[in-house]
């Protein structure tokens, strides 16, 4: 075991602050990183906050972070997919159970015992839960270690391990392309990332946003339109004509305002995660045959097709590189939608600390 550098909480209502944590030392299988940067995911957040606490209460103190690139500094001897020196990332998962019906066919994201980046039980026991990507390094199975195209910007490729592969999952799934009329619901982290994705498998895009001064950037990211979602002459402009919605928002809204936007046997699959249950009328789904959905993150398998493909179109995230000690006044900036598209921590701010 030894001790990394990381910043922490220590209840719902405290600010992170500079740490120590352990970390185990490599296994055989394992692979140590150095953290170059990591991306601030709404998750962290909730989280940290312990928003989530009916489904999975935080345990603190807690590291957040599961939007990892960085270096291979050392690896354990059975390890044959990675080699020190190489860049690699890190997502939301760091291991699974290997065996059950789920992670056979590469859905390690839906495995009953997944193993996640922070505020998991520790399957090593080095800590009561994992930390995650708000410190100088980490162990990972090789098995969840990704391969980072050697073509991207590194603080931009990041937000990919997370906000990345949750978009492109489930755009993926609903055969999103030529033809297709898509919208993206919230212009954050990830639905910035919807609409890269949407609009670079050739789809009609969408955007639909509660902050009218995003309206060029939405443009500029790649949608053909942008809805400002306070506005119900614009809406109705666009009632029943939808394929598919991705609904990206982190707080509580009116869901079947969308649903009433897909056309008949259109589905909207919410991936952002609110606190609190949404309110669904019936009738938004009955009248059109519409279905309603949830994703989470993907597989590894899938993650690292979704790296490829970034890699060969030159798909990064919008970023604001912030150094570590900003990242309280981040927080903050998050929860009133003012980033541009997503936070990314320099870790090696982490040293001035
Ligand atoms: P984010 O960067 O904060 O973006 C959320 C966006 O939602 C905001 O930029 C804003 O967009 C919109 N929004 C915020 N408050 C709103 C409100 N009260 N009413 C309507 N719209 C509102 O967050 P993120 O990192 O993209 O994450 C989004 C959500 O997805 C979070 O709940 C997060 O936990 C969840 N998540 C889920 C998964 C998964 O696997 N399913 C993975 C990662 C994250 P506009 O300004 O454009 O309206
Ligand atoms: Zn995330």
């Amino acid at each position: 075991m030894y001790h990394a550098k990381a910043y922490s909480t220590i209840s719902a209502t405290s600010p992170l602050a500079s740490t120590t944590i352990p970390r185990r030392d490599p296994t055989d299988h394992d692979v140590q990183i150095e953290i170059l940067f990591c991306g601030i995911c709404h998750s962290d957040l909730h989280t940290a906050r312990n928003e989530w606490s009916s489904v999975m209460a935080t345990v603190y103190p807690c590291v957040p972070g599961h939007e990892i690139v960085g270096r291979v500094t050392r690896v354990g001897s059975a390890v044959t997919r990675h080699k020190a020196g190489d860049l690699v990332g890190v997502g939301c998962l760091v291991d699974s159970d290997h065996d059950c019906p789920n992670c056979r066919v590469d859905l390690e994201q839906l495995c009953p015992s997944a193993t996640f980046t922070y505020n998991s039980p520790d399957r090593h026991e080095t800590a009561p839960v994992t930390y995650g990507g708000y410190s100088d390094s980490v162990v990972v199975d090789e098995r969840f270690v990704l391969k980072v195209p050697s073509n991207l910007d590194l603080a931009g490729t990041a937000p990919l391990l997370c906000a990345g592969i949750t978009t492109y999952s489930p755009l993926r799934r609903a055969g999103v392309g030529p033809g297709k009329k898509v919208g993206i619901v919230g212009l954050g982290g990830l639905g910035h990332m919807g609409v890269k994705f949407a609009r670079a498998f050739g789809a009609h895009v969408v955007v639909f946003t509660t902050s009218p001064k995003k309206r060029e950037d939405a443009l500029r990211l790649g949608a053909h339109e942008v809805v400002v979602s306070s506005n119900a002459d614009e809406m109705q402009q666009h009632a029943g004509s939808f394929d598919f919605i991705l609904d990206c928002v982190s707080a509580d809204h009116d869901i079947n305002a969308y649903l009433n936007l897909l056309t008949h046997d259109g589905n909207l699959t919410l991936v952002g995660a609110p606190e609190k249950p949404l309110a669904i009328s019936a009738f938004a789904l009955l009248f059109g045959r519409r279905s309603l959905s949830g994703s989470i993150i993907g597989g590894i398998a899938e993650t690292q097709e979704m790296l490829d493909f970034c890699g060969q179109h030159a798909i990064t995230s919008d970023v604001e590189v912030i150094p570590i000690q900003q990242i309280n006044e981040a927080y903050e900036r998050i929860l009133k939608s003012d980033v541009k598209y997503r936070f990314s921590i320099d870790m090696a701010s982490l040293k001035t600390d």
